[in-house]
Order: structure tokens, then C-alpha cells, then sequence
């Protein structure tokens, strides 16, 4: 079983097809070491073992909204996720999901233990609250036979992982600071990104984002000239690099640009670990993303590293919930 699972090409499966999910897909295209094999958004699936015609499944996406229209291998379903953990052979999923309600990744999760399917499961939670969700789950996920590793976008994810790395040069970490710049040419190709940015806004939440019409969503945006800017967010980074020992969450702060109709970057997105090394020098490391790279570049590439760190995990027996911040990705061929 161990021998099949390194020589052969993971199967991988991606939940949710909207920005993330589709840039899932193209990432993954050119993997000789992972295969796509099904994909599912709120309508429908599409599974082949042998592997998913990715344009295929991107086109009918954006003319009918679902994969589940697509002739070959598409089934039209309410309950996709249900119907995939039961019907497709995968070892390891990327939940490009919205987590609308704030309960919904830990929902999802449950679904998966229920389930008795036993693989890695990968997503880019940004949330404190919805980790501590999963952080619950811990001994079900174990037990299972799940190897779960949440937080695995970019921030929380890349940055938090640099920042840990970045942490040791130091005795003391005083601070952590995540600053993002995110520039996406049309809020629509990444409803979920951006109702979640929305709920950080002042006088909105986690609810009245998610309760927003797309109407109303896109006259916010009018009257912000297209710009969500955002400052001491609630982001699991704080209590992944508390979990991770490297220091305590009020030392971490997230804020950042979010430009919905441009998209060049407003800002360059950085993480800035300061702290006292042993000879009592205080000083800060950066870390800087290239300005090229888009969040669906520093999104689905980490998560599919992590998907990868998390086999070798998972073969080896080590199973339960792991964040961003503990395990070093591995890179995908
Ligand atoms: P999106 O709105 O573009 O797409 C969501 C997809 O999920 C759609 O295909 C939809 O059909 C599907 N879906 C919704 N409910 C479903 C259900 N019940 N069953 C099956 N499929 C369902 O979303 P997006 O903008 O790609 O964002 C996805 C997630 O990624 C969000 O939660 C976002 O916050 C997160 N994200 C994380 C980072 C990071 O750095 N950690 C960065 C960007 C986005």
C-alpha cells in the first residue's frame, strides 16, 4: 500500500470550483506527482478516475455554473461533497471552500470522519475561530485516520510559515507582522475571498457578509473605489505560531489592501518577524512576496505542498490536525 502511494501519482480531489478551486486545477495540470480526479462546487461533481479534462471542467463552469453539467462524468447533485467522500478513490483533498457560515470547514470535516474515508485533507482557513473549530476535532481526525493540515494559503499559510522559519535566527520574537496586498481584476472570480474581507470591515461580520447579495455587494465596492483595506484582522496566523511555540498570539497582527478591479498588487505583501537575538541585538527579518506572484499563485501552490507533506505523514501513520506553521511543505513535480 505504501510502496503504490509513492511510485503512482496521488489522486487528488479539489472541494469548491470557484477562483481558488479552477487556479487549483491549472496548478495541478502540469503535476506528474498528483492527478486530479474530482472536482465539486455547489451543484454538482465531475469524476474520472483516469483524470479531469481541467479546460473542460473550467469552461462549463463558467457558462452554467456547475461541473456537474459536464456530459462526460458530471453529476448534477445538492449534496456533492456527501456524494464525492462516497463515490471517488482519493488520497487527498484541497477544501477550496467558503467557510460561510464560520462553522462550515469544521462541518465538512465532520462529514469526513463520519464518513470513515481516511486520506489528508488541506485547506486555507483564515479565520482564528474557524481553526479552534478544527483544533476540537483533533483526537476524531486521529483516530479516523485523517491527516488534516489547516491554514495552508498564504496568509494564514506561506507567511506564517516563513515567519516561523524567520523566528529561530531569534531568542525572543517580539512581534509578527502580516501586511497584504491583493489585487484581483473583478471581485466575482473570488465571491468567497471577498465576503470574508467584507465581514472584517467595520460594522459587518461574519454573517451580514455572507447574507450580502452580490448586488449589494458590488455597491460597497462602488463606494470604496473597488478597495477593502483592512487592519488587525481575526487570522489564524496568531494562534498557529502559538501552537507552534514561537510566540504568543497578541505578537501577531494581519492587515492588508485588497484592490478588486486592478489586478497588479496595491502593496507588496511581507511578513516582519522582529525579535532579540541571544547577543541581545533586536532587529527584523522581511520577507517579501515577488509582486508577480497572484494570491492563487501563494494560495494553491503552498496547499498543494502541504497535500504532499501530508501523504508522506499520512503513509507513515501520523494522523490528526497539523497547521501551516509545524510541518515544512514539500514541493510538487
Ligand atoms: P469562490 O466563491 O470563488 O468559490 C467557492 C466555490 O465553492 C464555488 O465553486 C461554490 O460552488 C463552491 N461551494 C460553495 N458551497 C458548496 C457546498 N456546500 N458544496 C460544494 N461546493 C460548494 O471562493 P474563493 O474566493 O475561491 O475562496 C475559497 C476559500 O479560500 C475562501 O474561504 C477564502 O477565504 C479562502 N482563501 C484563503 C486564502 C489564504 O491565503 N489562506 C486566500 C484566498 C482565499
Amino acid at each position: 500500500m505504501i510502496i503504490e502511494k509513492t511510485t503512482s501519482p496521488i489522486k487528488v480531489g479539489v472541494l469548491g470550483f470557484g477562483g481558488l478551486g479552477q487556479a487549483a486545477a491549472k496548478v495541478l495540470a502540469p503535476k506528474a506527482e498528483m492527478k486530479l480526479v474530482v472536482v465539486a462546487d455547489h451543484q454538482g461533481y465531475v469524476y474520472d478516475s483516469a483524470g479531469l479534462n481541467i479546460d473542460a471542467a473550467i469552461s462549463i463552469y463558467r457558462d452554467r455554473h456547475s461541473v456537474g453539467y459536464l456530459a462526460q462524468n458530471g453529476t448534477l447533485s445538492s449534496n456533492s461533497i456527501q456524494d464525492v467522500i462516497k463515490n471517488a478513490a482519493v488520497d487527498g483533498y484541497f477544501l477550496a471552500l467558503p467557510n460561510l457560515p464560520n462553522t462550515f470547514m469544521a462541518d465538512v470535516a465532520k462529514q469526513f470522519i463520519q464518513s470513515g474515508w481516511q486520506g489528508v485533507l488541506v485547506d486555507a482557513l483564515k479565520r482564528t475561530s474557524a481553526v479552534e473549530q478544527l483544533l476540537e476535532l483533533q483526537s476524531d481526525l486521529q483516530q479516523a485516520g485523517i491527516t488534516y493540515l489547516t491554514g495552508c494559503g498564504a496568509t494564514p499559510g506561506l507567511l506564517t510559515a516563513a515567519a516561523a522559519v524567520a523566528a529561530q535566527s531569534y531568542a525572543e520574537i517580539h512581534s509578527v507582522k502580516i501586511t497584504f496586498g491583493v489585487g484581483i481584476a473583478n471581485w466575482e472570480a473570488y465571491r468567497a475571498t471577498i465576503r470574508e474581507d467584507i465581514a472584517h470591515m467595520p460594522g459587518y461580520n461574519v454573517e451580514t457578509a455572507r447574507a450580502m447579495t452580490d448586488q449589494e455587494v458590488a455597491m460597497l465596492l462602488d463606494k470604496t473605489d473597488g478597495i477593502i483595506s483592512l487592519e488587525n484582522m481575526e487570522h489564524a496566523d496568531d494562534i498557529m505560531l502559538e501552537l507552534a511555540g514561537i510566540c504568543s498570539r497578541d505578537r501577531v497582527t494581519v492587515g492588508g489592501v485588497v484592490d478588486t478591479r486592478n489586478p497588479k498588487k496595491p502593496l507588496s505583501t511581507n511578513v516582519k518577524i522582529t525579535g532579540r537575538t541571544f547577543e541581545g541585538k533586536i532587529s527584523t527579518h522581511t520577507f517579501t512576496l515577488g509582486d508577480e506572484t497572484s494570491m492563487a499563485a501563494n494560495v494553491c501552490g503552498p496547499a498543494f505542498g502541504y497535500l504532499k507533506a501530508g501523504m508522506a505523514l499520512n503513509c507513515r501513520g501520523i494522523t490528526g490536525l497539523f497547521t501551516a506553521a509545524e510541518i515544512m511543505p514539500q514541493f510538487v513535480k
